[in-house]
């Protein structure tokens, strides 16, 4: 199928985009183009203006101090496969990036757009959660907002962007030396979205010790006992709260459903324990 007629824009920064969105009802940032493009084509999304922010200044911008990484929107899957710039989190986020689609899906799509697009099964929303980054979004008249990334996802493809706003910037906390993650997404091929998702950190240098189920049909949730029990004995992988956890985060799901979610996470912290180098 081929898309509506729609007006095209490409702005040369963000407040002009800012300025689209505000005038227009209906139009639509348009960023890598993998996720919003297919559904234009198959009409299950509209827009009378698209406003491309490829070219838009600072949207692939790192700023990062001691302990942050401000990462631009505009940032490739395949640029943070190949290591354009350091990887604050000690492989994961170039672990995560390998793992989404195939190479011609990761040169256009980045990492801003498939946080705006909000798949409940992205690698990025939960990667962001579990890292308990701060997403930037900015509005009319270049004012800022940080959302937590664990609670930007408000449902499937819904997210707390308003309508006039653009997401700029991700910062991402960096990782120490002696943290370790684990990361296990489960589909039939490689490279698909998730079917359900685990993911780990933990960082005793700076006390923290994160578990995120994903790829949930929505907002990815935090598991913060099974999380407390895997501090208090990093070599444990019995976790026997994790079943109770997992039901009560995701009380909706079919049994085999939350036995999937479950083995992804469990897998996630066996992949953290075997990974003694991160
Ligand atoms: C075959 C295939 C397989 C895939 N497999 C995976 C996978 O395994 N894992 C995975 O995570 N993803 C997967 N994807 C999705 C891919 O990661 C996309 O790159 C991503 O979802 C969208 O990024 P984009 O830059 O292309 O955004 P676009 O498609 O341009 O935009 C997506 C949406 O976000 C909005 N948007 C984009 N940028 C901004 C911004 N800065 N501020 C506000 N709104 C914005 C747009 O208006 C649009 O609604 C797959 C895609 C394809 C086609």
């Amino acid at each position: 199928m081929k898309p509506a007629a729609f007006d095209y824009v490409r702005v040369r920064s963000v407040r002009e985009a800012v300025d689209l969105l505000a005038a227009k009802d209906d139009a639509k940032i348009l960023a890598g183009g993998q996720s919003l493009t297919p559904m234009l084509n198959l009409r299950l999304a509209r827009s009378q203006l698209l406003i491309d922010i490829k070219r838009a200044e600072g949207l692939r911008s790192l700023a990062a101090d001691d302990s942050v990484v401000a990462i631009g929107v505009g940032w490739t899957h395949a640029e943070i496969e190949d290591g354009v710039f350091e990887d604050p989190t000690r492989g994961l986020m170039r672990h995560v990036a390998r793992g989404i689609a195939y190479r011609a899906v990761r040169n256009r799509g980045t990492i801003g757009g498939s946080l705006a697009h909000a798949d409940p099964a992205a690698d990025w929303v939960s990667t962001m959660a579990v890292l308990g980054a701060t997403l930037v979004c900015e509005g009319a008249g270049g004012k800022r907002r940080h959302v937590a990334a664990d609670s930007f996802l408000q449902g499937a493809f819904l997210t707390q962007l308003a309508s006039d706003e653009v997401l700029v910037a991700v910062e991402v906390p960096r990782l120490s030396a002696q943290a370790r993650w684990g990361y296990y997404k489960i589909c039939r091929k490689a490279g698909e979205f998730a079917h359900a998702l685990g993911a780990v950190i933990h960082d005793p240098a700076r006390n923290i010790c994160r578990i995120v189920v994903g790829a949930t049909d929505g907002p990815p949730k935090l598991l913060p006992g099974t999380a407390a029990a895997l501090a208090a004995d990093p070599m444990s992988e019995a976790l026997d709260g994790l079943d109770q956890e997992i039901i009560a985060a995701l009380p909706e799901h079919e049994p085999a459903a939350r036995r999937l979610h479950a083995t992804a996470v469990r897998r996630a912290i066996a992949a953290m324990s075997t990974r003694m180098d991160h």
